[in-house]
């Protein structure tokens, strides 16, 4: 599929390493005040003032985490920044810089990578982010893009995944199972190509799942929102494996039980209407899909009113002894034991 997008090939090689790290990121400018300096030189320099600082890092590989055939060059490079400031607006902290550190076989032609650095420089655009540096080596076979990102926050503000106190209220931004619909129907049009190549799929009646999976955004919107609502949350964590497995990292990082409500899992009615067509149970959809990058955080009962019917935000349980165990109560009043379902890297 490379091979048809790119009809005007130019091989890597023939701009060498310098050139090519040149060619990506000379259109990247320096807009926040803590860059100091960016490309070009041994190391970046960054100047963080009243503020700690905090960095996050990421690894995908062609094959496990991502797949090119369905997967756009330009999606996935905005996907891999924003998977990287998923985790630090998860701290509550505003993110302001990447390193983007790629291994590339020259089965990618220049202007594949073109394609890759237009999504982050679309990325870093829309969450004013700057590119400061990087690593460009080769690979024997795939893909390999690992981003690293910083940024800062005042002290009282991080929030932890410890820190949840029995009653606060368990609360989950937008909404979830939706990436995981998009990759069904992914895989399943994927499938069909291989059979018969001239198949034209109507995907309109899937566009929102297939977006939540090919072009997730991070949730800066969210904590824009808890600042200017004078929330800080007692406990946060961004949904990237899945709401059990995320549920039960607060819930042992804080020593409290998480019991959370069927009924009140905000689920989008596309993926309720996909969830059917695959005959897929939409509370699993949601329990254990991931890849939604929204944020699950607890807070104090005393703040209920102000995020009371926010659309944005559901409260979908509270939090309990720890001795009570995490819990799903369906519809019909069962308790369910939470269980992690979500990726595992290292599963067979
Ligand atoms: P070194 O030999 O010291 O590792 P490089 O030649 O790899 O230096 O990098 C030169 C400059 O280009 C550095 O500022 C580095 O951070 C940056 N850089 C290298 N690769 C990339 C990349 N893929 N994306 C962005 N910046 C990069
Ligand atoms: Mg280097």
């Amino acid at each position: 599929m490379l091979e048809d997008k790119h009809p005007s090939k130019t091989p890597i090689s023939s701009l060498g390493e310098f050139g090519l790290i040149e060619h990506l990121t000379h259109s990247f400018k320096l807009n926040n005040k803590s860059s100091l300096l960016g490309v070009g030189d041994d190391a970046a320099v960054l100047e963080f003032k009243n503020t700690q600082t905090l960095v996050s890092t990421d690894l995908l590989i062609e094959g496990v985490h991502f797949d090119l055939s369905y997967v756009p060059l330009k999606h996935l490079g905005y996907k891999a920044v924003v998977v990287n400031l998923s985790d630090l607006f998860a701290m509550h902290a505003t993110p302001s810089q990447i390193t983007v550190s790629i291994a590339v076989s020259n089965r990618f032609p220049l202007e594949a990578l073109e394609e890759l650095y237009q999504g982050i420089g679309l990325a870093c655009k829309n969450y004013n982010i700057d590119l400061v540096g990087g690593d460009t080596t080769s690979s024997t076979q795939g893909l390999i893009i690992s981003i690293t990102a910083l940024g800062s926050a005042s002290k009282e503000k991080i929030v932890r995944r410890k820190g949840a106190k029995e009653n606060d209220l368990i609360v989950v931004s937008g909404d979830l199972g939706g990436a995981y619909a998009g990759l069904q129907i992914l895989e399943r049009e994927k499938a069909v190509f291989k059979v018969n190549p001239n198949s034209q799929p109507d995907l309109s009646s899937y566009t929102y799942s297939i977006g939540r999976q090919l072009k997730p955004e991070a949730r800066g919107d969210v904590i824009d929102l808890l600042n200017s609502l004078e929330i800080v949350p007692t406990a946060m964590i961004d949904i990237s494996d899945g709401l059990s497995s995320e549920l039960l990292h607060i819930s042992k990082a804080s020593q409290v039980g998480c019991h959370i409500y069927e009924e009140k899992l905000p689920i989008d009615p596309e993926v309720l209407s996909i969830c059917e067509e695959f005959k897929f149970n939409s509370t699993t959809a949601a329990l254990n899909g991931g890849e939604d990058y929204e944020l699950l955080f607890t807070i104090d009962q005393k703040d209920y009113e102000k995020i009371k019917n926010h659309p944005l935000l559901t409260v979908i349980g509270h939090c309990a002894d720890l001795k009570r165990g995490n819990q799903l109560i369906t519809g019909l009043g069962q308790q369910i034991a939470l269980e992690a379902q979500g990726w595992n890297s290292f599963a067979e």
